[in-house]
């Protein structure tokens, strides 16, 4: 058997959908088609203002481009992250300062964000690993004591929730990611979120080329007009008649990656209990949208067994993330030098098994089967090694 690691849900509603923004010459970015479905997410997701983007890597960077992010200023983030996390904080000149995951959530750790505030920090950036919502009440203190911004990073934590919030639309802003293999997709795209009123502005001019083409189509201006600092972030309307139709879809998705996700955790709780592995963790004051199954083993190398051998039986597990201060550009910036022991080792011991929307039910167990196998035989019983202690910054 040859079973993917992950297949976007799409079905002839889409193909259908995609024929008749053609026919009605709906190409463009930001036309009728994308403003229906920023209406769509803003009611479905309860916020104030949505913009669609082309990638949630381009609405992170606009989040950056409209607080005035500049040299000087730092940013606290995961270093447990993808790339885009950062670098929209080094595109603006400004420095990514790392912190602590927790190492049961792999989420931001606010008391190690706490030590890791100067007078420069301008902003946190939580990312909601899996669609597991962050601490966002610990976070939200945090910013507010410190006069902070809080940026989420929710690429993977589209119609997840956090104490019954959205996540996307608890901080200042919220970026989403309908990437091909997050949940809800459109092959490339994403959206810029948020409930104020005086952030959105700034961001809209920044979408738009850094002109109030938004404001005229309104009716709020006679002409439009090059007012600041933008660039291009449009969605074509061809990709947000897609998006259309797969947020129509999202109960379905959710609870077809439910029952995948379940599966597996109960297959494998007793390899848990034998200490061969750990589960995932969802807080009580989360409700998971299940964009990841991952556990973790004892070791890199048991790690690097259990993958290689899941591989060669044609299941496409995966790893991630390389911590970006280990990366070659992390590196060469120095940040290698930060104090990040529980995020180097959870990184390293992860393990991540296939999981889509029409996985069938042959292909579960067959993934189940050789994943307890092959546990069984790799990763000792007690192998899982107590945290290393956290060393303070
Ligand atoms: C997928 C992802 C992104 C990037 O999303 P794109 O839409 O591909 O730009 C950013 N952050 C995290 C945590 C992601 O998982």
């Amino acid at each position: 058997m040859d079973i993917p690691f992950s297949v976007e849900y799409l079905g002839l509603e889409e193909q259908e959908a995609v024929i008749r923004a053609m026919q009605a010459h709906a190409l463009i970015g930001n036309g009728p088609i994308c403003k229906a479905v920023e209406q769509q997410i803003s009611a479905q997701f309860d916020c104030k203002h949505v913009l669609l983007t082309t990638s949630c890597t381009h609405a992170l960077e606009m989040a950056m481009l409209s607080i005035g992010l500049g040299p000087g200023d730092e940013v606290i983030l995961p270093s447990f992250t993808f790339v885009s996390t950062a670098n929209c904080v080094v595109l603006r000149g400004a420095t990514p300062v790392f912190a602590e995951i927790r190492a049961d959530t792999l989420n931001l750790d606010p008391d190690d964000v706490r030590r890791r505030i100067t007078p420069r920090t301008r902003a946190i950036v939580p990312v909601h690993y899996a669609g597991v919502g962050c601490d966002m009440d610990a976070l939200r203190a945090i910013c507010a004591e410190h006069k902070l911004l809080l940026i989420e990073d929710a690429a993977q934590g589209v119609d997840a929730r956090y104490a019954g919030r959205y996540l996307g639309t608890i901080g200042d802003f919220g970026c989403y990611s309908f990437h091909g293999t997050k949940n809800i997709v459109c092959g490339e795209g994403g959206a810029l979120l948020t409930n104020d009123d005086h952030l959105a502005a700034q961001a809209r001019i920044i979408h738009e080329k850094g002109t109030n083409r938004a404001a005229f189509l309104l009716g709020l201006v006679d002409k439009y007009s090059w007012t600041a600092p933008g660039s291009s972030y449009v969605l074509s309307d061809v990709l947000a008649a897609i998006l259309q139709v797969q947020l129509g879809k999202r109960e379905t998705i959710r609870q077809k990656r439910a029952a995948i996700w379940q599966h597996y955790y109960a297959a494998l709780a007793p390899l848990a209990a034998q200490g061969r592995i750990t589960l995932p963790y969802v807080p009580p004051i989360c409700e998971t949208n299940y964009h990841i199954f991952h556990f973790h083993v004892g070791s890199a190398q048991i790690r690097q067994q259990v993958l290689g051998a899941l591989n060669a039986t044609g299941i496409r597990a995966v790893f991630h993330y390389v911590p970006l201060h280990t990366s070659p550009f992390g590196q060469a910036q120095g940040w290698n030098q930060s104090q990040l022991p529980i995020t180097e080792h959870c990184s390293s011991t992860l393990l991540r098994l296939p999981l889509y929307p029409a996985m069938s039910a042959e292909q579960l167990a067959y993934v189940v089967e050789q994943t307890v196998a092959l546990l069984e035989r790799y990763a000792p019983a007690e192998s899982i090694q107590p945290l290393a202690p956290r060393i303070s910054a």
